[in-house]
């Protein structure tokens, strides 16, 4: 495409110019647009008087001005009309050269007190017919002056969009571009200048029943027919209202940085049932504003009575957990970023911080408006998430207690009936060995006697310990009740069984009780292994018989079958 020659007037469809002036360095261009049309010419949004020299001059290389007939003006603003009681006194004057505006805009506008009347398009069908030019008007209220309109002439099918379809860019772009340097422009502009994405999609939805071919708004890039579906469809789903976002905050960037990193927290959050999850996004969507962030960091505990303390830390993307008992709050200073955790209305709960390289006084203040708007949310997030470790461990506990005999550790009656039936049921299908094996200790109510309750439960502990060294991680070791011990054995037939009791009754018989009181302790064992068709009842019977037998015959021994 050939350069265009912005100091010219520009042609975008026939007899249709663009005769606007491209001001340097200003990010935020008005255009000025003339329809020639014989002595019933059709300037639209003159301008302010920062562009009308040049616009003039435009206007002049491609029509007298006395064939002005026509002005629309959008609305009132004074990038749009502030030329016009210049422009008005020294155009030629003719009785019926006309304002062309909506009602709303002209309550405004009559206040500018030019000469030229108005015709008021909602008392004209929103129609205006000249020469064989039909113009009609789109009413598109709201977007963004309550009484805006767009002008759509038929003959081109251009439209003149107004606001809409307006960008903001550092680069000026005379036609829209399918890439993002232009995308994003638009975006920030209707983000904060429709006030909601219900209102601009009215607006697209009157605009694009007419099938316009080129669009020519007041701001931005005029946009040609291949590119209007793109950019329909980047609008229709953008959230508008950005200035809703913060009250304290005004600068646009900073409420878009915002607006992205708090769309995608909060998808996060509701979809991630878990804080680590939610808190490592949050740090990628910090460091994709500021680069050089090292570290975050959320730090908390439950109640101002816990001890320990929880942190929940970010780096180079990887999570880590951990619990401590002192912390003293780091000071915001160089590069670190500090934002209290308050649950809303309740008290504080712990602190969030971000650490960088370089904290620039823009990454503070998109820092104070993302976290102004999430701290909230994550601390309910995080509350939730330890509560959830605290109930997590309170069931472990509660578990173990249950199953769990609290003098020697080892597994209660009521498990090992439990794990027995298990197994059992196992084995109908396996049919793996298993043998059952029960302790008692010898003449222990001698040792109560003689020494007292507190050394009988000394011996009880150590004897369990004996007890767990000599069986397999798998078999299971119970307190079956007072002195007396269970073993189950999966996968130990009765020979392997005996001879796994008889080293744990050695083992017992050579070790030595209570420290310096070096007791003598001995156990007698009675075991056996299932047969199929046993009921639990026969089996357990079977062990204790044997161990009757044990003790019947002179103690301290272990009988089998
Ligand atoms: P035997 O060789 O025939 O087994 O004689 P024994 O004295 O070991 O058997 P007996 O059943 O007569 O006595 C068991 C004693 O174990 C009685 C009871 O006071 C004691 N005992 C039961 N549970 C505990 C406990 O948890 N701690 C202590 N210290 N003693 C207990
Ligand atoms: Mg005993
Ligand atoms: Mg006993």
């Amino acid at each position: 495409m050939a350069k265009l020659d912005l100091t010219k007037p520009i042609e975008i469809a026939e007899d249709v110019f663009w005769v606007g002036y491209v001001v340097p360095n200003d990010p935020f261009q008005c255009h000025v647009y003339l329809i020639r049309n014989g002595d019933e010419s059709v300037l639209i949004d003159p301008g302010s008087m920062i562009t009308f020299p040049v616009v003039l001059e435009k206007i002049y290389s491609v029509t007298k001005l006395r064939d002005i007939k026509y002005i629309i003006m959008h609305h009132q603003d004074p990038d749009i009309v502030g030329c016009y009681k210049t422009l008005e006194s020294i155009m030629p004057k003719r009785d019926d050269r006309r304002v062309v505006t909506h009602w709303r805009a002209y309550m405004l506008l009559k206040h500018y007190q030019w000469e030229t009347p108005f015709y008021l398009i909602d008392k004209e069908g929103w129609k205006l017919k000249t020469g064989d030019r039909e113009l009609e008007f789109i009413f598109t209220p709201y977007a963004h002056f309550p009484g805006a309109f767009c002008t759509f002439d038929k003959k081109t099918k251009t439209l003149f969009s107004s606001d809409i379809f307006g960008a903001v860019s550092d680069e000026f772009m005379f036609y829209a571009e399918d890439r993002d340097e232009y995308y994003d422009g638009v975006k920030l502009f209707h983000k904060h200048y429709m006030p909601s994405t219900v209102i601009l999609n009215h607006a697209l939805d009157q605009i694009m029943s007419k099938n316009p071919e080129l669009i020519a708004p007041q701001h931005g890039s005029i946009i040609k027919k291949d590119m209007i579906p793109k950019i329909v469809k980047e609008l229709r789903n953008l959230e508008c209202g950005l200035y809703l976002l913060d009250e304290r905050e005004t600068d646009i960037m900073i409420l878009n940085k915002t607006d992205e990193v708090l769309r995608q927290f909060f998808e996060d959050a509701i979809l991630s049932s878990s804080f680590d999850t939610i808190v490592k996004s949050l740090y990628l969507q910090i460091k994709q504003e500021i680069p050089s962030i090292r570290r975050l960091e959320v730090v908390g505990r439950l109640k101002t009575s816990d001890e320990n303390w929880v942190k929940v830390e970010v780096e180079n993307a990887n999570v880590k957990k951990s619990v401590f008992s002192k912390f003293e709050p780091k000071p915001m200073e160089g590069a670190t970023y500090k934002y209290p955790l308050v649950v809303r209305g309740r008290h504080q709960i712990g602190w969030i911080y971000v650490e960088t390289d370089t904290l620039t006084e823009l990454d503070r203040k998109f820092l104070d408006v993302l976290f102004r708007k999430i701290a909230s949310p994550l601390a309910v997030s995080f509350e939730k998430d330890l509560a959830y470790e605290l109930l997590e461990k309170e069931r472990e506990k509660l578990l173990e207690e249950a199953m769990k005999d609290p003098l020697t550790g080892l597994y209660n009656r009521r498990y090992f009936f439990a794990y027995l039936e298990e197994k059992l049921k196992e084995r109908e299908s396996m049919k793996f060995p298993l043998s059952l094996v029960i302790v008692d200790i010898d003449h222990f109510k001698m040792i109560n006697d003689t020494y007292g309750h507190l050394v009988g439960d000394q011996v009880l502990k150590e004897l369990a310990i004996i007890l767990k060294k000599n069986v397999r991680l798998s078999d299971c070791v119970a307190r079956y009740g007072g002195e007396e011990f269970v073993i189950v054995m999966p996968f130990a037939a009765l020979s392997d069984a005996c001879r796994k009791v008889e080293r744990i009754r050695k083992a017992v018989e050579e070790h030595r009780f209570c420290g310096d009181l070096k007791l003598k302790v001995t156990i007698s064992a009675g075991v056996t292994e299932y047969e199929d068709g046993m009921s639990i009842e026969e089996f357990i019977d079977r062990a204790d018989q044997n161990l009757y037998e044990a003790k019947r015959t002179g103690r301290n021994r272990v009988i089998c079958e």
